[in-house]
């Protein structure tokens, strides 16, 4: 399937519009999209396509059943649905599209994330959170006057999305020397050119700027284009994912409103460096370890990261995300056995480092 990743120009999304003529919509959105979803409406009513509403009167939606069910009760008559929102509300049109065995697409709100046109759906079901395996979105369209007034801890949660793929890509190229792991080298370029030419219009990024904005949603788009190009998601997943994913849990667990998953995955990113740049400083040895520690030579000095994120306005420690101490000592401990995947966090297990590391990175981190 092509996906239809589209800008608006001025004549508004005009593949998509022309795609969409005639058909019937089901438009999802909640309190903070309402002024989107209610102009993309009335472009979609003028090209002839029927708009079913599912509005969520929620400042903070959380995809429960309830919630779900709405959607797909009155996507029963519609051949197409179309979210306006960031993560959840694009998780929830493609889990209800994916069921009623229709199309859909986002109208993306904010540069927070890169799930875009990922093949999951993080959903709630009897008060757990559940990944549900469904179909990607056929149009991604990108308003960047919407994007770029986002509010900004979402726009800085995208960018720390991006930073992890410093760490993701790595672990790949490690794993490949210490593991044999195959490098899908197309998908591995794709995300490593979009990684750049993120980190390369920062300046423009902290002014919000347009050109600089698209960048960053565009790497985030690309990460879910490689992704589905290699098959799984490991040219946009490592080590600060399996980070994020472990303290997600957590929050979930206690019941806690969980922070963005980009902000998450920015802390976890600086730990994974850290971790990289200890195997390095102390020439630790294990096979392949001259090869590895040339790959810590191409990471970015973590200070600068650091300060990026931090002008961002993202938390570079863990205390000001909320974790609890003993979560951040565990997520040291365990955070490896997130995904049965290679990572520097299974290297460090493997080398019996962990103990090593926790005081220094609580020092630096916590
Ligand atoms: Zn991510």
């Amino acid at each position: 399937m092509q996906m239809n990743v589209e800008y608006r120009h001025e004549s508004g999304f005009s593949a998509f519009f022309q795609k969409i003529n005639g058909k019937s919509v089901l438009l999802m959105y909640d309190v903070n999209t309402a002024p989107y979803a209610l102009d993309i409406k009335a472009e979609l009513q003028k090209n002839n396509a029927t708009v079913t509403d599912c509005y969520y009167q929620d400042e903070e939606l959380i995809p429960t059943e309830d919630k779900c069910e709405k959607a797909y009760a009155l996507a029963a008559q519609t051949d197409y649905v179309l979210a306006v929102g960031s993560g959840t509300l694009n998780d929830m049109a493609k889990s209800v599209s994916t069921r009623r065995e229709i199309p859909c697409g986002v109208l993306a709100t904010a540069a927070s994330m890169d799930g875009y046109c990922s093949k999951g759906a993080a959903l709630m079901r009897g008060g757990f959170k559940v990944t549900d395996e469904v179909h990607t979105p056929e149009d991604i369209l990108i308003d960047l006057e919407i994007v770029r007034n986002a509010p900004r801890l979402m726009t800085a949660a995208g960018f720390g999305d991006i930073v992890g793929k410093f760490t993701c890509l790595t672990d790949w190229e490690m794993a490949n020397i210490v593991k044999g792991e195959p490098i899908h080298e197309s998908s591995f370029a794709l995300m490593e050119q979009a990684r750049s030419a993120c980190m390369d219009a920062f300046d423009g990024l902290t002014r919000y700027e347009d050109d600089a904005v698209a960048k960053l949603i565009s790497a985030l788009v690309t990460a879910g284009l490689s992704m589905a190009e290699c098959g799984n998601s490991r040219p946009a997943s490592g080590s600060e994912h399996h980070i994020s994913h472990y303290l997600e849990m957590d929050f979930v667990r206690r019941g806690e409103r969980v922070p963005l998953h980009g902000l998450k995955v920015a802390i976890g990113t600086l730990v994974s460096m850290e971790i990289y740049h200890y195997i390095k400083n102390n020439r630790i040895s294990f096979d392949g370890a001259e090869r590895v520690y040339a790959l810590v030579d191409k990471l970015p000095p973590i200070d600068k990261v650091k300060a990026m994120l931090e002008k961002m306005g993202c938390p570079v420690r863990f205390s000001k995300l909320g974790v609890p101490r003993e979560t951040m000592e565990k997520t040291i401990e365990n955070a490896y056995t997130v995904r049965n995947r290679y990572t520097v966090l299974t290297l460090a297990h493997e080398l019996g480092l962990t103990e090593k590391l926790k005081p220094i990175l609580m020092e630096k981190y916590y």
